[in-house]
């Protein structure tokens, strides 16, 4: 008899092996498009709307694309129908490393040791079996066999997920990791909460979604061992290669904020000023204030006042909430510290206050943005407003969405945070960018995609981005 299990295994194998769809539609993709390709005479529309409903799997491109290309330059079909392909591969690679973390989930259950704790797999011959049979180390053999027993074993819904193609690895690393302090319980509803925020627009925000279930589910337990990690505080140097060495510094997130703070402002300062023949790029000025003030060099000995941010939603500050705050760049802070923070005296934290839709209390024309208006819009926007970006909205540049050459106004609902490169794109011909609501920013691609980038929420953390059926699809 086949031990349970074994038959959605096999139905993985059946698929990565039988299920020819790369090579299907790689043929496709060689072919001419032509409308003959959709005898059927269907609407664009209807045939888009299918495309879209399908899921991953479908949104290769098949004949329903030249439907959808129509109105559309015939050049940017191959760039399509590739990035079809793209998506393709990437949910075949999942679903293969599903298959992988299920059957070394399935060696490890063979040792009795294992099953009741995962560490148990290091005193059994599991490892070096692995090891031998993937050509790696003993050491990563054990960590991927005790990562494929925690995710089978505490994250199944979240294993299925990769397995489907709606999450990938370094996501699924990133909640492995949250829920590892958690009991099984608690584990299971963090698992619960962040699959139901999706993917997200990029791994970091996912990280953080993580860590903010932790936060919101146990927060007596996240505080309790904020607390211990203070204890693990430490400054380490190691080696590089080329004469250079990394010196590092585990702090609390509190104090490593204010510290890079000062860093950068003081850094900000200097390249304001530098003089002619200066090219040092901002990571390299910070670098070198960093040396500065460590070595107690005059020029920035002097304190300087240095603002950092932490955001603490209304009821947490009323102690109603154990809702964690959170350090702009820097990730959550339990409820707790958060209070204290906002409290300390002569204190440099400004505080942010949300409403209980997490949704930030507004602070405060001319060209130039004034410094209140360009930290609520960098608050506003944490990052990058261009889709999908993740460049922090501290380091972009503040754009006037429509330009002040044209007759936009400095104000905060026609400014958005912008990255040096998008800025860039932005310009170039074929993309459009308009702020239909503060915050709100609505972007169509030179293939007519329309976009929709939602300001951050600091109730959910995250900054969602909507992806539209082409603009090209769609009856005039
Ligand atoms: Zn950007």
């Amino acid at each position: 008899m086949w031990p349970p299990g074994w038959l959605a295994i096999l139905d993985a194998v059946w698929h990565l092996v039988f299920e020819p769809v790369l090579e299907r539609r790689c043929d496709q993709a060689r072919q001419p498009m032509s409308t003959a390709q959709n005898p059927g005479g269907e609407s664009p529309d209807a045939s888009a709307e299918r495309t879209t409903d399908a899921g991953a799997d479908a949104s290769v491109p098949d004949g329903d694309v030249s439907a959808r290309m129509e109105g559309t330059s015939a050049a940017l079909t191959p760039i399509m129908m590739l990035l079809g392909g793209v998506r393709s591969a990437v949910a075949m690679v999942s679903r293969s490393n599903a298959l992988l973390l299920r059957l070394l989930a399935q060696l490890s259950d063979l040792y009795p040791a294992a099953v009741q704790d995962p560490a148990g797999i290091l005193h059994t011959d599991a490892p070096e079996l692995v090891a031998a049979a993937l050509g790696v180390s003993t050491q990563s053999a054990t960590g991927q066999l005790i990562f494929a027993q925690t995710v089978a074993g505490r994250l199944p819904n979240a294993l299925d997920a990769l397995e489907a193609g709606a999450l990938d690895l370094p996501r699924l690393e990133s909640l492995a990791n949250a829920i590892r302090p958690l009991d099984d319980q608690v584990a299971e509803q963090v698992e619960a909460q962040v699959l139901a925020g999706g993917p997200r627009a990029h791994r970091a925000s996912f990280t953080s979604a993580c860590r903010r279930a932790v936060h919101n589910l146990d927060p007596d337990g996240a505080g309790t061992r904020a607390k211990r990690r203070r204890h693990d505080r430490h400054v380490r140097l190691a080696a590089d290669n080329d004469g250079v060495s990394r010196l590092t510094a585990l702090l609390p997130t509190d104090e490593a904020a204010a510290c890079y703070q000062r860093i950068d402002q003081v850094a900000g300062t200097i390249a304001s000023r530098r003089p002619e023949g200066d090219d040092r790029s901002r990571d390299e000025i910070r670098a070198d204030v960093l040396v500065d003030l460590v070595l107690g060099r005059a020029e920035h000995a002097s304190p300087v006042p240095v603002e950092v941010q932490v955001v603490v939603p209304v009821g947490t500050l009323l102690g109603l909430s154990t809702e964690p705050g959170e350090i702009p760049g820097a990730g959550p802070v339990p409820a707790q510290i958060a209070r204290e923070m906002g409290a300390r005296q002569g204190s440099t934290w400004r505080r942010l206050l949300t409403d209980p839709n997490g949704h930030l209390v507004e602070i405060a024309d001319r060209r130039f943005p004034t410094a209140a208006q360009q930290r609520h819009v960098r608050a506003r926007n944490r990052t990058c407003v261009f889709p999908h970006c993740a460049r922090p909205s501290r380091r972009a540049d503040i754009d006037h969405t429509v330009p002040y050459a044209h007759g936009g106004a400095t104000i905060t609902s026609n400014l958005g945070p912008m990255c040096t490169r998008h800025h860039r794109v932005r310009h170039r011909q074929g993309w459009s960018v308009v702020q239909p609501q503060a915050g709100v920013f609505v972007w169509t691609s030179p293939t007519g995609t329309v976009f929709i980038v939602e300001p951050h929420s600091y109730r959910d953390h995250e900054n969602v981005t909507t992806e539209m059926p082409s603009a090209a699809s769609r009856p005039p």
